[in-house]
């Protein structure tokens, strides 16, 4: 790792919430996807990157943040997907810290609270009240302990308005769901954008930071945080994907040559619900994409 006893980071993976809404095709339960929070500090301060959705995962984060006995200055959110903040405000309560993200997360996550009640709050139980009260730093940068933390925007990835967390002096880009190690991909939002072309320009733009170490925001918490293997197998699982998109011609299909192929990915819900998408999209021409997508979750 490339830190100083001063100056350095961790990562607590949070294991997803139960859920109680039906089978994948395969007949196993719906789960979803374990999510990465990092602390980056240094010898008094620190800082806190997506903090999970549920009252639970805030409390399991807030107890080992705790431990780390730093002063926690700001909680740093990646995107506006509720999975990695709808916890936040518990977390700031705790530590008394700020809440920051860009601009264009700020206005995904409203997008979030809109589909709470249509979405969110239907397939998980326990997400605490959620207000958006993160903050804009001025040119996206922000210090800990004089070591530069700098938002990076890089468009749309799983989502809309992506961005990642370069902190230079430790060679690390948080990289939120831009990059992932060891979980199934979310490609339902490709829908929106016609295809994975402006995904794989985030990758690139990850990658032209030139980190060692990459934490994905999905990962399995077994496996390093080796840059170069995340970053092209995050490409690889793109490149199958357009793929099987060519010679599958159902959603299960889809799922299971999925899995054939990355048998030991965690999160096959959210395969599945990427791939409801894709194929919904493509058999319902017209019809509102926004349903479609919320459906491959329900
Ligand atoms: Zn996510």
């Amino acid at each position: 790792m490339n830190s100083t006893e001063n100056f350095t980071y961790d990562v607590f993976v949070n294991d997803p919430p139960p859920q109680d809404n039906g089978l994948l095709p395969n007949g196993e339960p719906k789960g979803g996807s374990p999510v990465a929070s990092t602390l980056i500090y240094g010898s008094q301060d620190a800082v806190l990157t997506d903090p999970g959705f549920t009252a639970d995962q805030a409390d399991a984060l807030g107890d080992w943040v705790a431990a780390k006995g730093r002063n926690l200055t700001d909680i740093f959110i990646t995107h506006g997907h509720g999975d990695h903040w709808f916890a936040a405000g518990l977390l700031a309560e705790q530590f008394g810290a700020r809440v920051v993200a860009s601009a264009g997360s700020i206005a995904q996550m409203h997008v979030s609270i809109a589909a709470r009640p249509l979405l969110w709050d239907k397939v998980y139980p326990g997400i605490p009240p959620s207000p958006v009260t993160a903050v804009t730093v001025p040119g996206n940068r922000f210090t800990l302990e004089g070591h530069d933390l700098v938002i990076v925007e890089v468009g749309h990835a799983d989502t809309d308005d992506n961005t990642v967390l370069h902190v230079p002096d430790l060679r690390l880009v948080v990289a939120g769901d831009v990059i992932y190690n060891g979980a199934h991909l979310y490609l339902g939002e490709s829908v929106l954008v016609g295809g994975f072309g402006p995904w794989r320009e985030a990758i690139g733009k990850v990658e032209a930071l030139k980190p060692r170490h990459i934490v994905a925001g999905h990962q399995n918490k077994q496996l390093d945080d080796d840059a170069g293997r995340t970053i092209a197998e995050t490409r690889h699982y793109l490149d199958d994907a357009d793929e099987l998109l060519k010679t599958e011609s159902s959603a299960v299909g889809f799922f299971n040559a999925k899995i054939e192929r990355y048998p030991d990915h965690l999160a096959r819900t959210v395969l599945w619900a990427g791939a409801s998408a894709l194929y919904g999209v493509r058999e319902h021409p017209g019809e509102d994409v926004a349903q479609i997508l919320v459906a491959g979750w329900l």
